[in-house]
């Protein structure tokens, strides 16, 4: 008996740390209890909890605000966030998850406000939980998280219609939905499905034409009108809730994107209109977070969709985008003893650390587009990039591996003696940069460079320079008397070579700029800041 209740315990035991829970750290600012209780406010305010208990790693943007005037943040999520230069942030990979486009599905926006918490906890603690090394990850990779994208929505299921605070909002939304079964409304609250709303024009990449879904889902509208579900608006985008999401969905270089919706425990990722090599990166992507969650992939649907944020996103960039649909329960709001067991159960947590991993190889592609010098996008043919620079401008550049962020003309530089330098360049801005080891050692200078700390030190008879590429700082030393200036415009790197604005570096030299003879070459240059 002794012997049985403590092998029964033991296996109770091993049970408890197989669920998951018992690894994780306990909740300091999000825990589901508060979520379930939450307004869209509520939701707002512990993403801004979380941006003040941990301001080394989150930081806040309100993106936009819905029809009834509540904002829609986006939180960003990274290592040392408040350090941060043009140089280290765009060095970083930008993924996107959202949550709460639909009003009734409940669960998501806390879910994806816990991820936060717990990778934050798992790299503090370097505790690898589940196998993945946030740590490593949360330095590489900028995660956006939209935890709640249908504001209004929200608050419509969990508090009826008095949650509504602006007058002719109100009006509007008792007469177009009178009577509107509270837990089963999807819709914003002038009664559109905003994940119908998305602007959904792709390229057919064999005849070069572009196809507007939207405009031509008219047989398949299931309503004209505004509804609990399945409007899709008067036209599209017409949503302030999803013209925030389609300007934020663009603004940086989004390698993926995962967008939370209930219910059903399932996955969509089918999209064939870009293709079958689109089609087998974003299958192979959702395969693996099929694996890891149990949730079923949902077969090729006869019933041909459009206006989906997955859709809007993927025709723009040709990155993963795949919606998940969690819970198992058809009831509305989402009850509460579903959150642990999806959350740990079916291991929700993993998807966004997932996304993580599997961008670092999926979706680069050789066309990149530059807009005025900067990098915007990649493309994976000379047609789509060049379609994309017809309709939005800019211009194509081809070449393999990771996209460079700026781009740059080679110059030649003559000198006032008989000397040249050799590996200048001219910035889409106009600034002429020199390279600090090229013109430093011209003027006899010997020269160090110290990687951890990102300087470059030159050493002469009479001086010490130094240059801070993290901070653009400039430090001489010259007869006991330092001097610190800022870098501006700051230095940058082309494949690890330090270049200085022309002039910074010729007035640390005291020598002048007059009599010079620059010559441009014609050719690209690409530069890593
Ligand atoms: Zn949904």
């Amino acid at each position: 008996m002794h012997r049985q209740l403590r092998r029964f315990l033991l296996l109770l035991v091993v049970i408890i740390l197989s669920i998951g829970p018992a690894s994780f750290s306990a909740d300091t600012v999000i825990n589901f209890n508060k979520g379930y209780a939450a307004t869209a406010k509520g939701i707002n305010d512990m993403a801004y909890e979380l941006e003040s208990t941990y301001p080394d790693w989150v930081e806040i943007e309100t993106i936009g605000y819905s029809v009834d005037g509540k904002p829609i943040v986006a939180l960003r999520l990274t290592e040392n966030i408040n350090q941060k230069t043009a140089f280290d942030y765009t060095q970083k990979r930008h993924v996107i998850i959202d949550a709460g486009v639909h009003a009734r599905e409940t669960i998501n926006p806390v879910l994806v406000l816990k991820m936060v918490e717990d990778y934050i906890k798992d790299a503090q603690n370097d505790a690898h939980l589940g196998g993945y090394n946030s740590r490593t990850l949360l330095s590489e990779t900028v995660l956006h998280v939209i935890p709640n994208v249908n504001p209004d929505g929200f608050d419509l299921v969990k508090f009826g219609a008095g949650s509504l605070v602006t007058p002719e909002v109100k009006t509007y939304f008792d007469r177009i939905l009178p009577e509107y079964r509270q837990n089963r409304l999807k819709a914003n609250a002038n009664g559109v499905d905003l994940n119908r709303n998305f602007e959904d024009v792709y390229l057919v990449e064999t005849s070069g034409a572009w196809v507007d879904q939207w405009q031509q889902s008219g047989f398949y509208r299931r309503t004209d009108e505004p509804d609990e579900d399945f409007f899709k608006g008067y036209s599209v985008a017409s949503e302030p809730e999803t013209q925030a999401m389609m300007d934020y969905l663009l603004s940086y270089d989004f390698r993926g994107y995962v967008s939370f919706h209930s219910m059903g425990q399932v996955i969509y990722y089918f999209t064939d209109h870009l293709g079958t090599s689109y089609l087998k990166m974003n299958e192979s992507f959702a395969k693996r977070l099929a694996d890891i969650t149990n949730y079923m992939l949902m077969p090729p649907s006869d019933q041909p969709e459009f206006g989906y944020s997955t859709y809007y996103f993927s025709n723009n960039t040709y990155k993963p985008a795949i919606t998940v649909e969690t819970t198992p329960t058809i009831e509305f709001p989402t009850p509460l003893t579903d959150y642990n067991r999806e959350y740990y159960g079916r291991s929700l947590w993993k998807i966004p650390l997932e996304l993580m991993l599997q961008t670092k190889a999926l979706g680069y592609y050789d066309y990149k587009v530059y807009n005025e010098g900067a990098y915007v996008r990649d493309y994976p043919s000379k047609v789509i990039a060049d379609a994309f620079v017809k309709k939005f401008g800019g211009e194509v550049h081809y070449y393999k591996g990771d996209p460079s962020y700026r781009i740059a003309k080679e110059v030649l530089i003559k000198m006032p003696g008989p000397q040249y330098l050799m590996r200048s360049i001219k910035s889409s801005e106009g600034v002429v940069y020199v390279e600090f080891r090229e013109i430093f050692e011209m003027f006899s200078y010997r020269l160090a460079w110290v990687p951890e700390a990102q300087k470059g030190v030159g050493i002469s008879d009479a001086n010490v320079v130094s240059v801070d590429i993290k901070n653009h700082e400039l430090l001489k030393i010259q007869n006991h008397n330092i001097t610190r200036s800022k870098i501006t415009p700051p230095p940058v790197l082309i494949e690890g070579r330090v270049m200085l604005p022309l002039d910074v570096a010729f007035d640390v030299l005291g020598i002048s700029t007059e009599d010079l003879i620059i010559v441009e070459s014609g050719k690209n240059i690409y530069l890593d800041l």
